[in-house]
């Protein structure tokens, strides 16, 4: 099957945008993200799925653990620079939460240790086990077939 088809089914299912965080050596590193999900009440389990050839792969296997930052709709540029899709450079301003880094007025932030790891072809699926949650209110950033979207009511 070839990648257009499979990219244009899954574009077909609308998500939310993240960004993942870590910080190793002192310094803060995030990625966006719309590859997560709940996985387990008891214990409080969530998944990210990360490429091979992203550098995030590394360097949560090297901190051991993540934020997952779920964005508003006013955080596309966000998105933007931790997609790699804004090219100029940007310093952004981080938080500390659980002693993770985490992105300012996201609508939650999830600090996780990570739980278990595995590896299903060019991507590593990371379970996060929850430490501590922060949330707020607002409107979610979507994703639909490759663009940016807010959500209306049905
Ligand atoms: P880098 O390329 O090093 O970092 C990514 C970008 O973030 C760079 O431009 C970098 O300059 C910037 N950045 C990193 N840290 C900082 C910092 N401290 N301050 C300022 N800027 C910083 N890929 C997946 O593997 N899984 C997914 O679920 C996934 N979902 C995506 C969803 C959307 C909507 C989009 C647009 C992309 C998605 N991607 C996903 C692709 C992924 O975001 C990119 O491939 C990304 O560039 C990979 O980053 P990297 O870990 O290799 O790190
Ligand atoms: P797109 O049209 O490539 O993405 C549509 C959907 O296809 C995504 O929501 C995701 O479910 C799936 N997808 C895309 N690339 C994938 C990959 N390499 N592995 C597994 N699933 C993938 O959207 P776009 O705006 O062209 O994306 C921008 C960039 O971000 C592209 O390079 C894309 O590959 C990457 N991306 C990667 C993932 C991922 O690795 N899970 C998810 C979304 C976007």
């Amino acid at each position: 099957m070839d990648d257009k088809l499979f990219r244009a089914a899954m574009g077909k299912f609308a998500t939310g945008v993240t960004i993942i965080t870590t910080e190793i050596d002192g310094e803060v590193r995030g990625m966006t993200a719309n590859a997560f999900m709940s996985v387990s009440m008891d214990p409080k389990l969530i998944l990210i799925s990360v490429g091979h050839k992203a550098k995030m792969k590394e360097q949560i296997e090297a901190s051991g653990q993540f934020a997952v930052n779920v964005l508003s709709n006013d955080q596309k540029e966000m998105s933007m620079i931790f997609a790699g899709q804004k090219t100029d450079t940007h310093d952004v301003e981080f938080n500390y939460f659980e002693g993770l880094p985490v992105i300012d007025n996201s609508l939650v932030s999830i600090a996780c240790d990570v739980h278990n790891s595995h590896d299903e072809g060019d991507h590593t699926l990371f379970i996060g086990k929850v430490k501590n949650i922060e949330i707020q209110d607002g409107d979610p950033l979507a994703f639909h077939e490759g663009s940016y979207k807010q959500l209306q009511e049905a």
